[in-house]
This record gives C-alpha cells, sequence and structure tokens, in this order.
C-alpha cells in the first residue's frame, strides 16, 4: 500500500466570494522508498499540495475536498495536534526556509538529540553524541562545536543540513522536500539529495520532492509528477516524460 495517497485533492485560499482555488482534483501517491518530484512552474500549487498534507496551511487556507491518505490513516480531517505527531514522527519536512522551522532559542545540537528521544528512546546522553554523528553525517562542518550554536549563528546551507539531520532522527516513513535546492549551491544541493538517497536506502524512507527544476527531478527521481494550474497535467518516469515529444 502506497505510504501517502491524495485524491481528488482540492484546496483553496480565501473567503467563498474571493476565492482561489490553488489545487484543483489531484491525485499523486507515492510508494514505500518511492522519490517522487512534484514539478511545475510558480504558482501551480506545488507548495499548496505539500502544507496541505503537513496540514500547514496558512489560516487562509483550506481544504475544500478529496482525501489525503497516509498510510492505513485518512488524515483529512485530522486535528491540529493529531497532525503535529503526524509530522514530529512519521513525516518528515525540508521546507524551504529552515530557519522558521528550527527554535530559535535551543542549541541545534539539543534540537537533534530532543528529536531523537522523542522517537528512538534513546536517553540523554546516547540522544546528544548520536545527534552530533547525524550532523557529521549530513556534512555540517566542525559539527560538535556548530551543535552548540543557536540557528542564527549558522549559514543557510548550514541550518538546511540540520534539518535534514532532524528529519533523519525521526525515521520518517516520508519526507516532504519542499524547493530545499532552491536557495543552495550546487555543492550543497548535492549533498542534500545523496542524503535523501540515503535515508532511502537505510530506512526506506520514501520522497516527496518538491521543485521547479526539472534537471534535478529527471536525475533523482523515479517518477515526476507534473502539474500546471493546480491540477496535474502529466505523471511517468523521467525517461518517458523526457521522450515525450
Ligand atoms: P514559490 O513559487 O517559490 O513556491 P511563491 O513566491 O509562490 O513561492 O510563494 C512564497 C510564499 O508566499 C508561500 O508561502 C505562499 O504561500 C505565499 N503566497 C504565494 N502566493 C500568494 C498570494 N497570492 N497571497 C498570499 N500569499 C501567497
Ligand atoms: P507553487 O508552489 O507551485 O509555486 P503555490 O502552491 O505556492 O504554487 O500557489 C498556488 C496558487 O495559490 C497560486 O495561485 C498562488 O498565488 C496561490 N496562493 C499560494 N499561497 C497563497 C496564500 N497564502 N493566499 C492566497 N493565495 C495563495
Amino acid at each position: 500500500r502506497p505510504v501517502l495517497e491524495l485524491k481528488d485533492l482540492r484546496v483553496s485560499y480565501g473567503e467563498d466570494d474571493n476565492s482561489v482555488d490553488a489545487v484543483r482534483g489531484v491525485d499523486i501517491s507515492v510508494a514505500p522508498g518511492e522519490f517522487v518530484a512534484v514539478v511545475g512552474e510558480s504558482g501551480s500549487g506545488k507548495s499548496t499540495t505539500a502544507h496541505a498534507v503537513l496540514g500547514l496551511l496558512p489560516e487562509t487556507g483550506r481544504v475544500t475536498g478529496g482525501r489525503i491518505v497516509l498510510g492505513d490513516d485518512d488524515i483529512t480531517s485530522a486535528g491540529e495536534r493529531r497532525l503535529r505527531d503526524i509530522r514530529g514522527s512519521r513525516v518528515g519536512l525540508v521546507p524551504q526556509d529552515p530557519l522558521v522551522s528550527l527554535n530559535p532559542v535551543m542549541r541545534v545540537g539539543a534540537q537533534v538529540a530532543e528529536t531523537l528521544r522523542l522517537h528512538t528512546g534513546a536517553g540523554r546522553r546516547a540522544a546528544a553524541a548520536r545527534a552530533v554523528e547525524l550532523l557529521a553525517e549530513v556534512g555540517l562542518p566542525d559539527p560538535a562545536s556548530r551543535a552548540q550554536q543557536y540557528p542564527h549563528e549558522l549559514s543557510g546551507g548550514m541550518r538546511q543540513r540540520v534539518l535534514l539531520a532532524n528529519a533523519w532522527a525521526c525515521l520518517p516513513e516520508l519526507v516532504i522536500a519542499d524547493e530545499p535546492t532552491s536557495a543552495l549551491d550546487v555543492t550543497v544541493q548535492r549533498r542534500v539529495l545523496d542524503l535523501l538517497d540515503a535515508m532511502r536506502r537505510e530506512h526506506g524512507t520514501a520522497v516527496l520532492f518538491i521543485t521547479h527544476d526539472l534537471g534535478v527531478a529527471a536525475e533523482r527521481a523515479d517518477r515526476i509528477v507534473v502539474m500546471r494550474h493546480g491540477r496535474v497535467v502529466e505523471t511517468g518516469t523521467p525517461a518517458a516524460l523526457l521522450a515525450a515529444p
């Protein structure tokens, strides 16, 4: 069974008389361990789709139709609490701006350690040590001392790595990466993608990768979903899509 299934998903922003239909009947399914890239121009509804799955739509946004099914669980109308649990355990998120989702007043090593404690039941000392190892694995330079710093003391690329370490720490079934490469240089981008690959290999984690970079999608994805104006207009393997006239 798929890790994630979106059935005829519809999402709107704003009030009834003045609303924007951002997502207009989208079907996407992601198998365990599969890497699915969602591509499309700016405004095609990619981020809205990702945010709906994570229960992270802004206040003006709402799901107006369809279903969101995670494994065996229909989470279409799950409450805030349940969605928060899901975000912290079953679905990892690598958002566009790592600053917003890191705790600004907690040292980054402690944030990763806290995630490990929650999800693996590791003790305090073991979690702290493993957090530094994870930060090293994601390529954070000088991880032992960087772990002692706060998010604002790190560069954007470093914060992105901290988030990856954090996503990894929860051993999720699915990682949703929303344009994780947009603000990164090519080396860091490659590293992020390699890490997502490693998570797939080692944990069977599925990846839903939101991007407007068709090149990256073609290189890494098992399957590409193309969105336009809030709809899925094409879906297929990179080879099939790129061969199409
Ligand atoms: P991208 O196309 O790179 O995904 P956008 O520039 O479209 O990013 O959107 C950036 C942020 O602005 C997102 O959080 C999105 O929800 C918000 N946003 C986009 N369009 C609107 C809009 N028409 N009104 C209010 N917020 C918007
Ligand atoms: P993408 O991620 O593909 O760039 P989005 O999901 O951000 O697309 O946007 C899809 C549509 O929804 C666009 O028309 C955008 O302007 C609109 N939109 C996005 N966020 C908001 C928002 N917070 N309020 C109103 N409209 C929004």
